[in-house]
């Protein structure tokens, strides 16, 4: 059986709905199938216990259990039991027999699968028994048009009330699963991409420039001394940072434009279509822009980025060779006297580029 919300409470609150309206239904077929049986007043006493009473302990005995799962575990197979002593009791009455036992069958394998379909199945057949012994094994073989009308409700009703909860599961954890994976692709802290969803968008943007022989750039961006910023003014200070950071590229860059957070204060962006000239003024902007960027609970505070930036080169193998140029350029951004861009060869900063154009 599939264990639910942790301990098996939402379990317990499908099973609830599928369980009063079913029971109600089927205490409408088997009391039109009992009647003419001429059945004791205990019998009708249990018959209505189970219709109308026992949906309601039954949550409320999982809601207060610890372990709702292994209560409702239980439940189930009481349902089952029931079940079958309700096929025997019935004397076995062919349309309302099989409507009961089918929708038991129907509700075991859509909760709990084809284990839970042959534990539900012993159950049943524990319950026959039990019934078989209390009202003797006999076999009615005709159902009545009265009685056939009684199993309607239950035949028509109960597969669209199940199929619904099975429709709205399915909807939720397809939901929920869209919404792991895209919390698996993001770094918690900046909301930007992680290292390894990046990394997967780097390999496709290598095969895309490859096969379009088109252009594309990459930069590697790291915060200067940024331990000495969380030394002097706190960790909750280089947060700020950092998602200052992450903020500025989400807002500067472009919407094709791939930015992530390679890890600790280095940040990473794919500019796809972009001469390395226009990438690399782009990023001289946003240190630019960073450089002068001010914190209101540290107005002294003041944070420069050193970048390196690489273009596509087609005669990369592969896409880590590419990432290796970005990060030797920004090698030399560090080595030169950070605060500056670098592009991958020329080793010189990328205003003196500019002057010198
Ligand atoms: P450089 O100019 O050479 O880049 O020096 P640096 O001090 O920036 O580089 P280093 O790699 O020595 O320091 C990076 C620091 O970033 C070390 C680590 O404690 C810090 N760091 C990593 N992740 C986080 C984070 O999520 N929040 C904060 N506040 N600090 C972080
Ligand atoms: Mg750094």
């Amino acid at each position: 059986m599939e264990k639910m919300g942790g301990n098996g409470l939402s379990l317990a609150r499908r099973l609830y709905t599928s369980r009063a309206i079913g029971l109600v239904l089927g205490l409408l077929c088997v009391s039109v199938t009992m009647y003419p049986l001429n059945p004791a007043p205990w019998v009708w006493a249990l018959m209505l216990f189970n219709g109308l009473l026992w949906p309601h302990l039954a949550y409320q005995w999982a809601r207060r259990s610890t372990t709702p799962y292994h209560a409702e575990h239980r439940n189930l197979l009481v349902d089952a039991f029931m079940g079958g002593f309700w096929v025997a009791a019935m004397h076995f009455n062919p349309l309302p027999s099989a409507t009961t036992i089918s929708m038991m069958a129907m509700n075991n394998v859509a909760i709990g699968g084809l284990r839970f379909l042959l534990v539900g199945t012993v159950a049943q057949i524990l319950g026959i028994g039990v019934g078989g012994l209390i009202f003797l094994p006999l076999f009615i073989p005709e159902t009545s048009q009265f009685q056939l009308y009684a199993c309607l409700p239950l035949m028509c009703f109960y597969p669209l009330v199940l199929g619904l909860i099975c429709f709205r599961q399915a909807h939720t954890l397809g939901r929920q699963k869209r919404e792991l994976l895209a919390l698996s692709r993001t770094d918690s802290l900046t909301g930007l991409l992680n290292h390894g969803a990046w990394k997967d968008q780097l390999e496709v943007e290598f095969q895309r420039c490859q096969r379009q022989h088109q252009g594309a750039v990459i930069a590697l961006i790291d915060i200067d001394h940024f331990k000495s910023i969380n030394d002097t003014y706190g960790h909750v200070a280089g947060d700020i940072v950092l998602r200052h950071l992450s903020k500025m590229l989400k807002q500067n860059l472009r919407a094709t434009d791939v930015a992530g957070r390679y890890g600790g204060d280095e940040f990473c962006v794919i500019l796809p279509d972009l001469p390395l000239n226009s990438a690399a003024a782009a990023m001289d902007a946003l240190r630019d822009r960073f450089a002068t960027l001010g914190y209101e609970q540290n107005p002294a505070l003041k944070v420069s980025l050193s970048i390196g930036l690489a273009d596509f080169d087609p005669a990369h193998t592969d896409a880590t060779l590419w990432l290796n140029d970005a990060d030797q350029a920004l090698y030399e951004a560090k080595t030169t006297g950070r605060n500056r861009v670098i592009c991958c060869g020329d080793g010189r900063p990328h205003h003196e580029l500019l002057d010198s154009v």
